[in-house]
């Protein structure tokens, strides 16, 4: 058991945890950062990033990641590559365990535990990540820009990202596993009023074909059984996200997602002296300049409840 209560602990290393860090170490909260089990986050898993701006040339996720840390190293931030398994976030002193059973005690806890995209689970998608196949069309669809896409899924993400795609690639194809898609009647809309976006309804992903790269989606329809081959470049899983916030249920105000809710235009829970930031508490944006920007908030929002309490 750690004797020395911290100002500000940070649970999560994407983004926002790192943002929360740099602006809490700058503030003299010396913050302590606990990685999680993906330390980086889902940038870890990206390799060109485009659109974080600062960066001309673009740069690759993990490479980011690694100047995130350093930047919030520099101003003092202490990193733990653990992860958080417990809470107790009750009263002015909030307790979290690590997997190591160390007990930790802060004033402020900033959660930055992020959201990991679904996956169909079949093992080509593992293989072939990366190499055409993605989660993120904003992130990676203009690498496919002039190629046939697969977009599998029939909600909002997979409309939204089906739109999306169809303005850069000649041809989208979005597999709906039913016959009508759960997505707004809008989003519902604008699919079907973008010519170039075939809906292959009743269909199912039987594997994505390809050795280095993805080149092509073998497809099945549940109704009739019938298998067919979309030649395809790039494949995009939008089958939801989920939240990584189980360690938090029944204490901190969430949405039927598992989303984390926060007072608007604040970073602050239900619960004083607890903030959330990043993807846990985004699920219509969930871009890391925004997770990065929610982090600042988190940071500056905590660094005012210290000084309300005067603890700092
Ligand atoms: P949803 O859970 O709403 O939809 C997931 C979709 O993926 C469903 O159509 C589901 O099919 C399908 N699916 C799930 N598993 C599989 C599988 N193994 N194989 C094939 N298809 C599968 O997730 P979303 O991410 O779309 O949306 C989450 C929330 O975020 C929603 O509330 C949505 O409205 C919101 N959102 C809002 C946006 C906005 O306002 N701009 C943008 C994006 C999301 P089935 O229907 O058969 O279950």
């Amino acid at each position: 058991m750690q004797d020395s209560v911290h100002n500000c602990v940070i649970v999560g290393s994407g983004p926002a945890g790192y943002t929360a860090a740099i602006y809490a170490a700058r503030a003299n909260m010396n913050p302590i950062v606990y990685t999680g089990k993906e330390p980086g986050g889902q940038l870890m898993i990206t390799t060109d990033v485009e659109n974080y701006p600062g960066y001309p040339d673009g740069i690759m996720g993990p490479e980011m990641m690694e100047d995130f840390r350093k930047q919030a190293e520099r101003f003092g931030t202490k990193v733990i590559n653990e992860i958080i398994v417990k809470a107790d976030l009750e009263g002015p002193i909030k307790k979290i365990w690590s997997e190591t059973g160390d007990e930790i005690h802060a004033h402020t806890i900033i959660i930055a535990t992020g959201a990991s995209a679904k996956w169909l689970g079949i093992p080509s998608e593992q293989r072939l990540m990366n190499n055409g196949v993605s989660a993120c069309a904003v992130c990676d669809g203009f690498f496919f820009r002039g190629q046939e896409v697969v977009v599998v899924g029939g909600g909002d993400t997979a409309a939204e990202e089906a739109t999306y795609l169809a303005k850069l690639c000649p041809k989208v194809h979005l597999l709906v596993r039913r016959d009508e898609m759960r997505a707004s009647k809008i989003m519902q809309k604008r699919v079907e009023k973008t010519e170039n976006l075939i809906v292959h309804w009743n269909t199912e992903t039987v594997e994505i074909n390809g050795e280095e790269a993805v080149e092509s989606v073998t497809v099945k329809n549940n109704k009739t059984g019938e298998e067919s081959i979309i030649e395809a470049k790039g494949f995009f899983v939008a089958i939801g996200h989920k939240p990584n916030t189980g360690l938090f249920t029944g204490v901190l105000d969430m949405d039927g997602s598992g989303y984390l809710k926060t007072t608007p235009g604040t970073s602050r829970t239900n619960v004083e002296g607890v903030f959330a930031s990043g993807d846990a508490q985004d699920n219509v944006y969930r871009q890391a300049v925004t997770a990065a920007g929610t982090g600042c908030m988190a940071a500056l929002d905590a660094e005012r409840y210290l000084a309300e309490k005067e603890i700092i």
